[in-house]
Order: structure tokens, then sequence, then C-alpha cells
């Protein structure tokens, strides 16, 4: 006879293959959502990853992922398909690129394994190069979890975008805080899989997953991927593993966002700037601000990184050999300036006007953060050079990373705001990360005459609406950050006239 104990135990045995074979049906195989990405005239790339339970990694080493594009909803006009193998190597990411496909036109995908069936996305072709169009689109950045929740993104996700530039700080390094908002056990990011689950992290969030879901990105990193003020091969801390731990985490960003197999990164790096065309509208050049810099002039003692000092105490700032986006890159862009189309888009990372924590008039001139652009005058100047000698038209800054909205005015001299208003400038504020209290930019607002607008007390991001003639955007604003189902309204409405460089209130 058996005792109660040997029962259960008998049970258990019988009963484990058979729970185990039901959990792993269970378990979804798409938790982290679908993207798409890099729109080209006749295709773009498709995203997801496959998921295994917490802390147990269940998957073949090669799943074979079936993909679908359709011309409806319902998938009834399926107008390309493919298999791709998924590789534990690379997380199980899976990079689709349909081809031949019509230019300008909606499209919705999913995606099939292990019996189950993905979430659908939306995403579309770019116009023909030769085609009218318009672009409805956000930039957005800086989107740190613990610290707040994605109302922002709950808002454009609806919001009817073509597109979405994202401009960097996708994901933070740091460990989590007491205080955060969203109460998870994070530690400070070391390894490829510390970053791996990061990402899945991040891409848990159901307001960010329908924002991917809605339509294509275009996406650029910043320091945050990887940490915090890097430089091309250096950390802040000066480690010597630096190298490894970018490598890694270079690695983590192509295996959870959309691009193409063929930006796949080797240890030595991984090319994001690329030009995007938007019919006979724009041309969006995408910009890597990190990859390729010199470092930062004048660190603090024993450190790398960025400092914030009066550019009179730091000659070396003014080296014309620096660059923020190496000679390479920096080349590739003077040729590349659009002069047929009426704008140039330029997607990258931070701020590009001057921005000086003391009057910069004054004796002692600018108190300058040399991290962004003022702490590469030389290369600010010769890029702003080539826009005037070439006279490249409607070109406008998009930005982020510092964490507030900021409306410019960028002149042909940076220094001198009376020189020409040579181009337009839309930073945007962070999705989720915190700004400076609004007091310390309003201090700063009488010697900035080429700030329209600065405000780093608010939430959100950018919502543009462009046409041949006139970029109009909508500066977002999120009421609560704390709330993921926070109301989110537009805090104040700007234009620029195709042919007339700057921003104007509207
Ligand atoms: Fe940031
Ligand atoms: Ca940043």
């Amino acid at each position: 006879m058996l005792t109660r104990r040997q029962t259960l135990g008998a049970a258990a045995l019988v009963a484990v293959p058979f729970v185990r074979h039901a959990r792993a049906a269970d378990v979804p195989r798409f938790a982290l959502g679908v993207a798409s990405g890099a729109p080209r005239p006749d295709g773009m790339v498709l995203w997801t990853r496959l998921t295994a339970p917490p802390g147990q990694d269940d998957l073949p080493e090669v799943v074979p992922v079936r993909w679908e594009l359709a011309r409806d909803e319902a998938f009834g006009q399926v107008v390309a398909s493919g298999v791709e193998a998924a590789e534990r190597t690379w997380a199980h990411s899976v990079h689709a690129e349909p081809a031949g496909l019509e230019p300008g036109r909606w499209y919705w995908y999913r995606f099939r394994a292990l019996g189950q069936v993905s979430a659908i996305g939306r995403t579309r072709t770019a116009p023909a190069p030769d085609a009218p169009a318009t672009l409805d689109f956000a930039i957005a950045s800086c989107q740190r979890y613990e610290v707040n929740h994605y109302a922002a993104w709950r808002h454009l996700a609806t919001d009817g975008l073509d597109l979405v530039l994202f401009l960097g700080d996708y994901l933070y390094e740091y460990g989590a805080q007491p205080t955060n908002v969203r109460q998870v056990g994070l530690g400070r990011i070391r390894t490829l899989d510390d970053y791996r689950a990061r990402y899945a992290l991040y891409r848990s969030d159901p307001a960010l997953q329908a924002a991917h879901a809605a339509c294509p990105w275009i996406l650029v990193w910043d320091d945050h991927e990887v940490d915090n003020d890097y430089a091309g091969l250096q950390g802040q801390d000066l480690d010597p593993a630096f190298p490894a731990r970018r490598a890694d985490a270079y690695q983590a960003y192509w295996e959870h966002q959309p691009f193409p197999k063929a930006a796949r990164p080797s240890r030595e790096g991984m090319r994001i700037f690329d030009r995007y065309r938007w019919g006979r509208l724009a041309t969006i050049h995408a910009l890597d601000d990190r990859q390729y810099r010199d470092p930062q002039a004048c660190p603090r003692p024993g450190r790398g990184g960025s400092n914030t000092l009066p550019r009179r105490d730091c000659p070396g700032m003014l080296d014309p050999a620096r660059s923020l986006l190496g000679a390479a890159q920096e080349a590739w862009l003077a040729q590349g300036w659009d002069l047929e189309r009426p704008w140039n888009l330029l997607a990258q990372q931070t701020l590009m006007s001057p921005l000086s924590w003391r009057d910069p008039a004054g004796p002692d001139g600018p108190m300058v953060w040399t991290d962004g652009w003022d702490g590469y005058p030389a290369a600010r100047q010769r890029l702003l050079d080539t826009v005037r000698e070439r006279r490249v038209p409607g070109v406008v800054v998009l930005g982020g990373d510092v964490h507030a909205h900021y409306v410019a005015d960028v002149h042909a001299n940076p220094d001198d705001p009376r020189s020409p208003v040579l181009a337009s400038e839309f930073c945007g504020t962070s999705i989720s990360s915190h700004g400076w209290p609004q007091t310390r930019l309003d201090g700063i607002r009488g010697f900035h005459p080429h700030l329209k607008f600065a405000r780093s007390d608010r939430r959100g991001a950018v919502r543009f609406r462009l046409d041949d003639r006139r970029l109009q955007a909508d500066l977002l604003a999120v009421d609560d950050p704390a709330r993921p189902d926070s109301a989110v309204g537009p805090l104040r409405r700007f234009v620029v006239e195709a042919d007339r460089p700057g921003p104007q209130p509207a």
C-alpha cells in the first residue's frame, strides 16, 4: 500500500512531462511584441524576438520563424512571406526583410513559431523617391523605464504617425532606486545577458509595444544604450574592459531593434548612420554621435566623460581636429546633403544650439557642458559652414538627450546671435526620464535669444506634420508621467516655412 507521500510522488512523476508540455505551450513566445523599421520605397525590416520562461531558456538553438506581410489587416492578401532562423547566438531575434513591395503604402505583418502567432504590426513603405509626399512623424528619446510610465507612447501609438524617429537613450544601464515609480529589481548592467534582460523589460511595456506595432521606426542610439557619457571606445570610468562591454551592448541593441541583417555588429562596431528618402519631400540623415567621437575635452581628474566648465578654461575644446561624428561620417554627411528636396531632417542625439550656464557675452565667456555639440564647437561650425556654402534647403535639427523641449534658431555662427538663421532646431523632451527643475532654464533664458522655447519640467515627445511648404511641430506634454493612463496634450505649436529657416510660434 502506498503512503500518501509515495502516492503524491508517483503522481508527480507521471504528471511532470505533461505539466512541462502544457507549460511550454502556454509560454508566450512573442511576449516582446513586434516592430518594424528602416522603411524604404520597396521594403522595410520586420522584427520580433522569441521568448522563454524567466530564468529557463527552453528554446531550441535555432527556431524557424515564419513571417507574413499583407495588404490588409485580415491577411486576406498576403504579398510576401518567408522563414527566418531565430538563433540563440542572437537572442532568438528575427530581422525579416521583405522586398519588392509597393512604395508609399501600408502593410500588416505577423510571425508564427512553436505553434503560436505574434501580435499584428502595421508598417509602411516610404513613398517613391519622385512621388509627392507628406510625413506625419514624431521624435522621441530618453525612456528610462523605472522612473515613470509610458503615457507618451500610449498617446503616440494612436496618433496616425507614418514614422517614429527614436533619438537615443532607448534604455538606461543604471540600477534601481527605492524612489522609483516602477518597482523593479535592477542591477547596473554589466553583461550581454544584462543588456538583453533590460531590453526585454522595456519591451514588456504594452504602450511601448503598441508604438512599435503602429508604424516603422528609424532609430539612433545615444550613450545609455551602452554607458553614460562614453566616447568611442572610452568609458567614463576609463575601464580597460570597456570595448568588450560596448560590443555586448551593440549586439543587444541590434538583437532588439528593427535594423537589417547587414547592420549586424561585429565586435568592432555597428554602423547605424544612414540616409532615408521620403518621396520628393525630405531626406532624413540619421547620425551616430557616440561611436566615432573624440573623447570629451577637459574631463574631471582621473575620469573620462563629460564636464561643465568655462570654455576659456579648456582651450583643447576648440581644437579643430576634434570631431563628434568622426571624419568618415562628417564627410558622408557633407557630401550627402539633399539639394533637391525641400527638407533635410537631421535625426541625431542632442541639442545643437549653444547653451551656456552663464552669460556667454559676459567677461568670462560661456560655461558649457562638454558632452554635447557645445563641447565640439569646431565640428559644429564645419557642419554649419557646409550647410551655408552649399545652400542646403530646409535643414531641421532633431535631437533629444537633455530631457527638455528646446525650440531654437540655428545661427550660421552659433556664438553670434546676429549671424543669419541657417536652420531650425527641435530638441524633444524625454519620454519618461527626469529633467532639470524649470527654474534652472528660466535663469538662463535671458541670454539665449536663439531659444524660442525651453521646458525641462515636462515629459513627452514632439509630433510633426511635414509637407513641401511647411513643418508643423506640436510639443507634447504628459500630465502625470507616473500614471500609465495619463492624458497627453499639446504644450505649444511652432511652424517652419520651407523658404524661411527658424521656427515661428503658431
Ligand atoms: Fe537621456
Ligand atoms: Ca544621453
